[in-house]
């Protein structure tokens, strides 16, 4: 990538006087005085003006509680090119990743008056699902200032001056507005200079926090060339580096490539499934959250955490037609996504089935510590009932809980392989592989293998195929995002 990064002028720091704004029907003076210091800080008519703008980043990314041990999280490599035209309202962001865990190069380009996502590494595209400009491509706003800047100048209502602050010790000042497809969004922008310092919002997942530093000028639009991202207290993005230009985004871009073609049709996970996999083996779940129920006689064991737990049980017992308790619940693995339904587990009476690693966040989920008598830690392999349960160490987590049903032939997994297609198989990652190899070390014979992730019901079949075709290469797509990367 070549650099373009200039020294902000001190001309562009000086906010501008007299300009034409818009903010505000509703908006008082306080908003107005600096809605234009903002704008003037980052161009003035310059950013008003801005027909598109290109934004190419390469991160650190650090996903919170889906370290490879309950410790700290590892960072992973993140490449972003984002292009936005501004003036007709299309997007185009590719990413990239490859690292220890999965691998990815992917494109949601806007496509006429559709959204469409492009996986290069298998040679699809996937049609919209009904995403808007905002929806889509709301996240890359978000991470850069200066189109936070360039949204707040088209504000014309829900524009609130919040008063002074400080931050790192400077005088600041804080305004909110909102953008479509998120809740309010509040900058915080330096007293003297007017460059937005940092923003944050409320969301479902918790406190969000974009950080700005470093503030240069491309073609005379302000841009921070350094920006940092945390979820709660927990770093997620870092930016390694940050190449910004503006009104040099391409119209072919908008486009899907040659040579991608559409994708076989995914299973339907639009509602509340439960399915019988084979006999007293059901999977029940929606979206992207499964727990499989193993019926032990008078009670239930059940395998499969994420959130939603209870909706899943009582939706599995209407199906089975009988009103067991959930006596076990099995524990996959450490991962917090994988824990939110703990709570639910624990209120239900479960004896937990956990890897030993897995017991603090386990704690954590359930909202107090577990008894000795809830608990039972997995050593190795054990048996219950009708389900045997293996400690495998994989890539994904030093110690990962693979459920196995030898009556019946199948395997529940999280994290390892998600079939999502009716009639072909996924694509397998790195711990596609991790897993095939530590059942074909354990020597058990699976036929089914279920995921915590999805409804489709895998046949061995598909998944050896699937992890035959994986293709190693940290750049398969050979496309500019990556090429030459290593990792
Ligand atoms: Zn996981």
């Amino acid at each position: 990538m070549t650099m373009r990064f200039r020294n902000l002028g001190a001309a562009l720091l000086i906010a501008t006087s007299g300009m034409a704004l818009t903010a505000g029907a509703f908006a008082g003076e306080a908003e107005d005085a600096l809605v234009a210091k903002i704008v003037g800080a980052y161009g003035g008519n310059r950013l008003t003006n801005m027909r598109s703008i290109r934004i190419q980043d390469e991160y650190k990314n650090a996903f919170p509680g889906q370290g490879y041990t309950p410790g700290y999280v590892e960072f992973t490599p993140l490449k972003q090119d984002a292009q936005l035209d501004l003036a007709g309202e299309r997007g185009s962001v590719e990413g990239w990743s490859a690292n220890f865990n999965f691998t990815f190069n992917t494109r949601t380009v806007s496509v006429d008056d559709d959204i469409v996502a492009i996986n290069y590494t298998p040679g699809t595209y996937q049609p919209g699902a009904g995403a808007d400009y905002y929806a889509a491509f709301g996240a890359v706003i978000r991470v850069t200032d200066t189109l936070l800047a360039y949204e707040l100048s088209k504000q014309t209502e829900n524009v609130e001056y919040k008063g002074a602050s400080t931050y790192l010790g400077r005088p600041h000042e804080m305004i909110t507005f909102t953008m479509p497809s998120s809740p309010p969004v509040t900058l915080h922008v330096d007293a003297e200079t007017g460059l937005i310092s940092k923003m944050t919002r409320a969301t479902g997942f918790g406190a969000l926090t974009y950080q700005f530093r470093d503030h240069k000028a491309a073609n005379g639009v302000g841009y921070a060339s350094n920006f940092e991202f945390f979820v709660g207290p927990d770093v997620n993005i870092l930016t390694l580096s940050r190449e910004v230009s503006v009104n040099n985004v391409r119209a072919n871009l908008f486009e899907i490539d040659r040579g991608i073609s559409e994708e076989g049709a995914r299973v339907d996970t639009s509602e509340m499934t439960v399915d019988e996999i084979a006999d007293g083996v059901y999977l029940a779940g929606t979206g992207n959250a499964y727990t499989a129920f193993v019926d032990a006689g008078d009670h239930i064991i059940g395998v499969g955490g994420y959130a939603g737990l209870t909706d899943r049980f009582t939706a599995y017992k209407e199906a089975a037609g009988h009103d067991k308790p959930l006596r076990y619940q099995i524990v996959t693995h450490h991962h917090t996504d994988h824990l939110g339904g703990m709570a639910d587990a624990f209120a239900l009476g479960a004896i937990f089935i956990a890897p030993a690693n897995a017991v603090a966040n386990l704690n954590t989920a359930a909202g107090e510590t577990i008894p000795e008598d809830r608990l039972q830690i997995i050593d190795g392999t054990m048996t219950l009932g009708p389900v045997e349960i293996y400690d495998i160490a994989t890539n994904h987590a030093e110690s990962f809980a693979l459920a196995y049903i030898p009556e019946a032939k199948v395997a529940f997994q999280a994290d390892h392989y998600n079939g999502i297609y009716v009639d072909e198989p996924s694509q397998a990652g790195t711990s596609s592989v991790y897993l095939k190899n530590a059942i074909d070390d354990l020597g058990i014979d699976v036929d089914i293998l279920l995921s915590a992730h999805g409804r489709k019901a895998s046949s061995w079949a598909d998944f050896e195929a699937a992890v035959a075709a994986y293709d190693p290469r940290p750049c398969a797509s050979g496309r500019t995002i990556c090429r030459g990367v290593s990792y």
